[in-house]
């Protein structure tokens, strides 16, 4: 089959043909119908530190897909061929405490799908049953590949009620923009977005944003006082990955109010004291519920919820190097391959 492959330890990915998966007692071979990138597809792509020290070569890559089950290991009765399929990306232990609690975005034995193991960005992908789901076939494909992303952005924006309550996001990124649908999906009042790339903030102003900031040019103090607004934002979430976000975002945030983390900002110092005396509630947001998110975004998806502006880019899996090359830009919010006719 078909594979885009981390086949050399340096920059690139490659098309290249290596064998079809094997299906376990409790696997599901799925036929890729699309995928769309991440930004960890493009860490590897670069091989930039983190991807040298995690990604094992060669390997297949990739994690956001749809497809449809081909055929089903011994143990597997619940699913059929043609079934419409996507599935969650970590694959969990099912043994330690938090997975038998039913927490299994908190196991601490977690492995990625195109990460620590092959990926999908195949012809075909063999998951564990168990990180299955079943798509709902009245959402668009091109949707239904972008679930897991779409599942760290309701993961973060609904981690704290937003109904009537002023909402700041630092980062207009794909997921960025598609938190900015889900919180006013949800109701929010105000949705102030940052960023510092113009292409990005006009996407998020198309997703419902109140207003999207450039941060180079204009400061939240003006924004909340041009809003009306009379103390901080109530709900924070930080999806730039920026420690000058963070700190402009834990300085204009209410007293008491609820932060949700899901950029990836390592080792950065902050004012403590924002934090202290302010009493804000920070949370940390690793990957996506299993499987209340995936409930959770079907469920809005079929009630008015519209992230197709947040997919930018569309291109046959043989142009993926375009797919990439404007990812790298940053012009760009969602971007799809297709690797396969439905
Ligand atoms: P992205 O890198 O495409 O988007 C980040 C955005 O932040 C960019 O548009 C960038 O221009 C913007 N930005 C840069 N400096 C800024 C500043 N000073 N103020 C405001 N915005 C600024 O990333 P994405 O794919 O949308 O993901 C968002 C973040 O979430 C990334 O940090 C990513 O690594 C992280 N992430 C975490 C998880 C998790 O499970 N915790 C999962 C996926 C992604
Ligand atoms: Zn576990």
């Amino acid at each position: 089959m078909k594979a885009l492959v981390k086949a050399y330890a340096r920059p690139g990915l490659w098309l290249q043909d290596v064998p079809v998966p094997e299906v376990g007692r409790n696997e599901v071979l799925v036929r890729v119908l699309k995928t769309s990138i991440c930004g960890t597809d493009v860490h590897i792509w670069n091989w930039d530190e983190w991807a040298q020290k995690t990604i094992p070569v060669p390997m297949t890559v990739g994690h956001e897909f749809v497809g449809v089950v081909e055929g089903t290991g011994d143990n597997v009765h619940d699913y059929h061929k043609g079934d419409l399929v996507s599935g969650e990306g970590h694959v969990v232990c099912g043994r330690c405490r938090n997975c038998m609690a039913g927490r299994r975005h908190l196991c601490p034995n977690t492995s990625g799908v195109g990460v620590n193991r092959p990926g999908a960005f195949a012809e075909f992908l063999s998951l564990p049953v168990t990180n299955v789901w079943p798509c709902d076939p009245k959402i668009p494909l091109d949707v239904l590949s972008c679930f897991d992303p779409l599942g760290n952005a309701a993961h973060t924006a609904l981690s704290f009620p937003v109904l009537g309550e002023d909402v700041l996001i630092t980062g207009a990124g794909p997921i960025g923009v598609m938190a900015v649908a889900i919180c006013r999906h949800a109701a929010a009042r105000h949705v102030v977005v940052t960023d510092v790339n113009p292409y990005r903030l006009e996407l998020a102003r198309k997703m419902g944003a109140t207003l999207a900031v450039d941060v180079r040019s204009e400061s939240l103090k003006a924004v909340q006082k041009q809003l009306g607004m009379k103390e901080g934002f109530d709900v924070g979430l930080e999806m730039s990955g920026n420690p000058a976000a963070f700190r402009d975002l834990l300085a204009h945030m209410c007293h008491g109010g609820k932060i949700a983390m899901l950029g990836i900002l390592r080792q950065v110092e902050i004012d403590w004291d924002l934090v202290v005396f302010n009493g804000l509630t920070i949370k940390g947001i690793y990957g996506r519920e299993m499987y209340e998110t995936w409930y959770k975004m079907t469920m809005m998806l079929r009630n008015g919820l519209d992230i197709a502006p947040a997919i930018t880019h569309r291109f046959p899996v043989e142009d993926f190097e375009k797919g990439f090359d404007v990812m790298k830009t940053g012009q760009s919010g969602k971007v799809v391959l297709t690797w396969a006719d439905a």
